[in-house]
């Protein structure tokens, strides 16, 4: 992408409405541009992360073994009658009449749709395990709508509902869920730590919320120091083995990990003193095994294999695909502006020409933009006729990761400039080296 020809309408201002440093970058960057509050209009450079995100959620989900569909955002509040849920849900549903006075709503989530597509459409244990999932946007008329898309009223969600025979093989799919969030906050960069939750309107016994320790986080949490050295890292594992998922469920959540609505300090005061931490964390997922109370009150049956029906045992499962945009950036960030993540950076690398018109600095960066184009990669070109320091300003707000800057000097020197935007290291090499850089660099990510 050229950036003279690109819509990135970044501001000079740092807008007065945003109270924390992610909200105001991605307004400062062109990010976002809100349509009313906790509503958001998703720039091309604010859209492309978001797309990075979700298919980093795509394929982690695929890796599971769970099966991507989309379910729409109105629904019928007849099937919220059947679970109870219409009168209980309370004021953050979107409750709308449509011209034939029938109820609907903005779904809130979709446990009660889900069941009824199971129910129509499953009926033996054979077609057991099953996990679906979704991408979809979701409203909750949120009482206090701030931060970004951090707490929007509108935002996008990922959320998978598992279906199983017994309580053993859900658990075996919340276990399996757990894993596979590990390895999706990983590659984006993030460390998200499982802690201990309490289970809200959705109802049931197990879960627990992955948090992103940030000051500006919405929860209060307690944890064991030692958990913040745990690490999932690449390795292999085999998602169909419930003693394996089940050994990284009890590593990564046996250490004291709560949020305060389930903190307790007695236990908590038996972790070693120097090891206690007490932070804030942002909420990025959360997962949820409730077992049979959607199955029953709407009649999701299955024949088991003694030829009796039974409910089937489910879970819920979120990622908070929207709320991650503005995660990352909480965690990664600097005076200047963004640092994204290799894992999700919009563009791969910046190129700066710093004497645009000049005949061998335009030829240089086009060789530069045309090679990595090859590579299967995505240069963002700043080609604009702007000064120097204006041009690295841009680069250093909407962080990318590398920025090759080319100009007049160096090219005499056969060499440009590869810099890091997260050590601000540069060094000097010709072009077809920065290129080789760069490649290598993506290949061991993706
Ligand atoms: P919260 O406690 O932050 O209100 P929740 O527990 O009600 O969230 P879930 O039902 O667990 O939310 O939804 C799954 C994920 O969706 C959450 O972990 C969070 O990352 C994201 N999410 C929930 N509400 C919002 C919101 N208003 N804006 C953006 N993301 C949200
Ligand atoms: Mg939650």
């Amino acid at each position: 992408m050229r950036l003279s020809r690109y819509f990135l309408p970044v501001l000079k201002e740092t807008p007065s409405e945003a109270q924390i440093v992610s909200h105001r970058l991605m307004l400062r960057a062109g990010m976002i541009k809100q349509a009313s509050a906790g509503i958001y209009s998703w720039l091309p450079l604010g859209y492309k992360i978001l797309r990075k995100i979700e298919a980093i959620v795509h394929e982690e989900q695929g890796r599971a073994g769970h099966i991507p569909m989309l379910m729409p955002t109105l629904q019928s509040a007849d099937l919220w009658r059947e679970s109870g849920r219409y009168d209980a849900y309370g004021p953050e549903m979107l409750r709308i009449r449509d011209r034939h006075e029938r109820d609907m709503l903005f779904g809130p989530t979709n446990e009660e749709m889900i069941t009824d597509i199971f129910r129509c459409h499953v009926s033996s244990y054979r077609d057991l395990p099953m996990t679906l999932y979704h991408i979809q946007w979701k409203f909750r008329d949120e009482r206090r709508p701030r931060f970004g898309v951090m707490r929007g009223r509108e935002f996008l969600m990922k959320d998978g509902y598992n279906f199983d025979l017994t309580r053993e093989d859900a658990l075996h799919a919340y276990n399996r869920h757990l894993v596979s969030y590990l390895r999706t906050y990983e590659r984006m960069g993030l460390q998200a730590i499982p802690m201990r939750a309490d289970s809200g309107p959705i109802g049931g016994d197990d879960t627990h919320e992955f948090l992103v320790l940030a000051e500006t986080g919405e929860s209060e949490v307690f944890y064991d120091s030692e958990i913040t050295d745990l690490k999932f890292g690449d390795r292999k594992i085999d998602y169909d083995s419930h003693d394996e998922c089940r050994a990284v469920l009890e590593e990564f959540t046996s250490r004291y990990a709560r949020t305060d609505e389930t903190h307790d300090p007695e236990l908590f005061a038996k972790v070693p003193e120097d090891r206690q931490r007490q932070a804030r964390g942002i909420e990025v997922g959360q997962i949820f095994y409730f077992g049979t109370k959607y199955s029953e009150a709407m009649g999701a049956n299955v024949v088991d294999p003694d030829g009796n029906r039974v409910p089937v045992h489910m879970g819920s499962h979120g990622i908070g695909v929207s709320r991650l945009v503005g995660a990352i950036i909480e965690a990664s960030h600097d005076d200047k502006g963004i640092i994204w993540p290799e894992g999700v950076t919009p563009f791969h690398a910046g190129i700066v020409n710093l004497k645009q018109g000049d005949e061998e600095a335009d030829a240089a960066c086009q060789a530069l933009y045309d090679s990595l184009v090859t590579m299967g990669l995505e240069p963002l070109y700043d080609d604009r006729d702007e000064r120097a320091g204006a041009k690295f300003a841009t680069m250093d707000l909407i962080g990318l990761p590398w920025r090759i800057t080319v100009g007049p000097r160096g090219l005499k020197n056969g060499v440009v400039e590869l810099t890091c935007r997260r050590t601000g290291e540069s060094e000097e090499m010709p072009p077809e080296q920065a290129v080789t850089r760069i490649g290598q660099i993506y290949a061991r990510k993706v």
